[in-house]
């Protein structure tokens, strides 16, 4: 066999059926995959798996010992029936096996070995159809073994058997083996990470990790192996971050003064004090935009802590000197929002000087040419906009910043299509969901981050209520009786629901929301705009307030009206899907009702009651729910009621959600997953690491001293591997 290398494919090493096997269940194409496929876990021989809580419809691997088995003819048709149980000192689990006697000489009651197969319940019992397994050699039959030692004895029991993830195709033991024969075959791998860093961090190398984590002679091997390529996925993940960071530092762009004549006149006429964040949050930007390399800034800061108010000073800044700005939203609503909020802050002078323009996809197309040309003449200084800003007819006389409202609904291209209509222009990205710190690190390493934590004075805050419907229906039916008295007093209410119509969920949902486990909607349906309309419209006590319905599907201008008849106070009660979920700003509206509030994230829930308490009345949010107590649901809801907080919120979040949530699921198989690294856990690693690729970094920029990392950066660069990371 020639050299294998990491980069070698699978088949010529253990043969294309294997191969093809290992690619269609694990998207495992070469050698190197192949040694990140690690095992989920470690059994012993000597350790029988628990069997009492298999999750029924699962696929499993236990290891467990053969209490009996009995064979029988069906009675009905013709055919056998052969019945083993298998044991872990206490539960017992069924193996069934349709005209496949022969299996009773291989299941030798007293044998042990790995069972594998989906978990079944038939007649109250759990067993598992047709499993797969592989019994263990038995050392009281093998020759000799009555003069083996207890000790060998005892090493038998204790080495750790790898369980890995398996498919119905590829059992456990095949992985086992076919990386048995990846191993024997495979060159020595070369060690990418420099060997002061192996000594420093007390890291085993490459090699030797890839063996002791497949093949362990003891637990505490396959533990330091573990551990050796954590580290390495933390340290790389941050070297290619802080290395893009370092390179887009390099780049030129167009210096913007902070002395600003439009940001002087705007500071001038502003009715309030800055609070103290922002005013450090506009220094921090004011000085990037003022230096010659290109801002990547992400301000994070609760609703309503003034963040746009802050990125509309950041424009004034690069309008005083010629430039223009665009702002990039995620919908519609927000798009018309911010241009009329930003039209109204500038007042009448600076609007007609710097003549802001909107642009989205659903203008009517005379509207539509006069703002393109305004932008690519350079009359317009401030455009706002959806998606359409990236459409290929819109052209900017000299684009100096992008601001990203709500950076986590974006992707990385459509911040890069925008980027190239300007030459190197700053970006700003905001997010009013707040980021844990490891998390920010991790998905935004290459941004610098800016938190505004003071929210402007006065506000009177948000009192949080779960409302659980089964458990307390009186509270439930107070839920709309506290709505009326609100509607009474001249406030405004918000009611949100899941779904536009029965059955029916909104198109315009974010599909990147951190939407909860898919529990228990397909038994009820979901409340909807529709029905909730129609319900509130025939109560007595809400008949004197118009009530309107807002969401995705409805056209552009339809949603628009809506929503200024609502900012207007023409509309009273508003009974929308998530569409409102971010920026959506009427200070006479003080509550929040959200329906099937387990059909949200916490971070949703966040950013829905942030809608309320605005003005000079405090808000009060009520999520309603007919999630059982104890499940994963209602514990968002409970933290969301008890917590005010957004960054404690996120923390909450991130424990209760599973990795893939948080960086993204589509990239299966690839080294670019994450495979120990579990944010939510290895936060101090992952800061750690990142001081270990700096210092690397400052020392060594180029990396000529570790050649393989070097090529390891290149090859993401042009794979534009980091975006996908980035993205979520
Ligand atoms: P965000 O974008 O962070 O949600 P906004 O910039 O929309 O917050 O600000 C929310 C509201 O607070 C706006 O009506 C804004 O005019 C007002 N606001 C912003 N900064 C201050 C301040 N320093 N003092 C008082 N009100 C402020
Ligand atoms: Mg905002």
């Amino acid at each position: 066999m020639p050299q294998v290398a990491l980069d070698t494919p699978l088949a010529p090493v253990v043969g294309p059926p294997t191969a093809k096997a290992m690619e269609k269940s694990f998207g495992v194409l070469t050698v190197g995959d192949a040694l990140w496929h690690l095992p989920r876990r470690y059994s012993r021989r000597g350790e029988l798996t628990p069997l009492r809580d298999l999750p029924l419809g699962e696929h499993v691997t236990v290891v467990a010992q053969v209490l009996s088995t009995v064979s029988r003819e069906m009675a009905k048709r013709r055919g056998s029936i052969l019945e083993a149980k298998i044991t872990d000192g206490n539960g017992i689990l069924t193996l069934t096996y349709f005209n496949q006697k022969f299996r009773a000489h291989d299941l030798l009651p007293g044998r042990r070995g790995i069972f594998s197969g989906k978990v079944t319940a038939y007649q109250g019992q759990l067993q598992l159809q047709h499993p797969n397994y592989e019994l263990f050699e038995n050392r009281d039959e093998a020759p000799g073994a009555s003069q083996l030692d207890e000790a060998a004895a005892k090493a038998w029991a204790e080495t750790p058997v790898p369980i890995y993830p398996a498919s119905a195709k590829v059992a456990s033991w095949t992985v086992q083996k076919t990386l048995g024969v990846v191993l024997d075959s495979l060159s020595t791998v070369p060690d990418p990470l420099p060997q002061y860093i192996l000594r420093q961090e007390g890291i085993i190398s490459l090699h030797r990790a890839f063996e002791q984590v497949h093949r362990p002679q003891r637990e505490s091997d396959a533990h330091a192996a573990r551990d050796s390529l954590r580290f390495r996925e933390a340290f790389e993940l941050q070297l290619a971050l802080l290395d893009r960071r370092r390179r887009s530092a390099q780049e030129v762009s167009t210096a913007w003064p902070s002395e600003s004549e439009p940001l002087r006149r705007f500071d001038a006429a502003l009715p309030f004090e800055l609070t103290g964040d922002q005013r450090l949050a506009g220094a921090q930007i004011a000085a990037d935009l003022a230096a010659p390399h290109p801002m990547h800034r992400l301000l994070q800061g609760e609703v309503g802590s003034g963040k746009t108010l802050v990125a509309l000073r950041a424009m004034l800044q690069v309008a005083g000197g010629g430039g223009q700005s665009a702002l990039l939203a995620p919908t519609e609503v927000l798009a018309a929002q911010h241009f009329r909020s930003i039209t109204e802050a500038l007042g009448p002078e600076l609007a007609a000087e710097l003549h802001p323009v909107l642009l989205t996809g659903r203008m009517p197309a005379a509207e539509r040419k006069k703002a393109l040309l305004a932008l690519a003449a350079g009359a317009s200084r401030i455009a706002v906009g959806t998606h359409a800003l990236l459409g290929e007819s819109v052209m900017f006389a000299d684009l100096g910043l992008i601001v990203v409202d709500e950076q986590h609904r974006f992707g990385v291209e459509q911040r890069e299509t925008l980027r190239r209509k300007g030459s190197q222009p700053h970006v700003l990205a905001m997010t009013a969901t707040p980021i844990p710190r490891t998390v920010a690190l991790t998905a935004f390493g290459d941004l610098e981050v800016t938190t505004i934590r003071e929210l402007p004075p006065g506000r009177l805050g948000i009192e949080t209520f779960a409302v659980p419907e089964i458990e307390m229906p009186g509270r439930a039916a107070r839920v709309w009786a506290r709505a009326a008295e609100d509607l009474a007093a001249g406030r405004q209410v918000y009611v949100v629901c899941p779904a536009i119509a029965p059955g029916e969920v909104d198109p315009g949902l974010d599909p990147l929301a951190d939407v909860p486990d898919a529990q228990a909607t397909e038994q009820r349906p979901l409340s909807s705009v529709e029905e909730t309309v129609a319900e509130l419209r025939a109560r007595a006590d809400f008949a004197q307030f118009p009530i309107a319905g807002l969401h995705g599907g409805m056209p552009g201008p339809e949603k628009d009206s809506v929503m200024r008849g609502f900012a207007d106070g023409d509309i009273r009660l508003l009974v929308a899907t998530t569409v409102i979920e971010v920026g959506v700003n009427v200070p006479n509206a003080t509550i929040m009702i959200v329906r099937d509030a387990d059909r949200f994230g916490i971070s949703q829930l966040h950013q829905l009651r942030g809608r309320v308490g605005r003005g000079s009345h405090a808000g009060l949010c009520l999520l309603m729910t007919r999630a059982e107590q104890g499940s994963t649901a209602r514990a968002r809801i409970d933290a969301v009621a008890e917590t005010a907080d957004g960054f404690a919120l996120a923390e909450v979040d991130l424990q209760l959600r599973r990795e893939g949530d948080i960086l993204g699921t589509e990239q299966s198989g690839g080294r670019s997953t994450l495979r120990l690294l579990r944010v939510a856990e290895h936060g101090e690693l992952i800061v750690h690491s990142r001081e270990v690729a700096a210092t690397l970094l400052e020392q060594d920029p180029e990396l000529t001293s570790a050649p393989e990392l070097a090529a390891m950066l290149e090859r993401q660069r042009t794979a534009g591997a980091l975006d996908n990371l980035a993205k979520s």
